[in-house]
């Protein structure tokens, strides 16, 4: 935690601990609505997210999740093999379908993983990040801020940016 960060918290419980509350009429409140901190325990506001530079949001989301999502949107009609169509069946096979991992097709005898073929094949972006990336164009999130969270060029986000829109304009 820095100094800075530090501070902001001491000024909060300050602010929250005055009992004429006056520090509410800051934020526009018609009561004072006192809020009450327990002494000596630390507060956080949405903006500490972004305080601490070692904190990766794309750390914070289930990967698992993430890879299925990413999959079940790819593959809408079921896991598949995207050559031949032919449907994947077996509890090992659809194992390996749905944590990405190469398959040889029965039917036609070619190799693929989930992704193959589709719009997102061969990116070097993880499920993960791909999730967050839909998850704040979504919320409205500018490319800058959006580079920012995610440690990757503005560049590669407009071209997301871009994809997203294309794709959205097709359907
Ligand atoms: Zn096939």
């Amino acid at each position: 935690m820095t100094d800075a960060h530090h501070k902001t918290n001491t000024a909060k419980h300050t602010a929250g601990l005055d009992p004429e509350g006056s520090s509410c009429d800051l934020f526009g409140m018609p009561e004072p609505g006192v809020v009450r901190l327990a002494g000596g325990l630390g507060t956080f506001v949405p903006d500490d997210l972004f305080v601490d530079a070692d904190i990766r949001l794309v750390e914070f989301l289930d990967q698992e999740k993430c890879r299925r999502w990413v999959i079940s949107q790819i593959h809408r009609e079921g896991p598949a093999c995207p050559y031949c169509r032919v449907v994947i069946e077996g509890v090992r096979r659809l194992w390996r379908f749905w944590t990405g991992e190469r398959l040889t097709c029965r039917d036609c005898g070619r190799f693929f993983t989930a992704t193959t073929g589709s719009f997102i094949s061969g990116i070097q972006m993880s499920p993960r990040e791909l999730f967050l990336l839909a998850l704040l164009f979504s919320l409205g999130v500018t490319d800058t801020r959006i580079s920012g969270i995610l440690g990757r060029s503005v560049e590669t986000v407009r071209l997301w940016r871009r994809r997203f829109k294309a794709i959205e304009a097709a359907e």
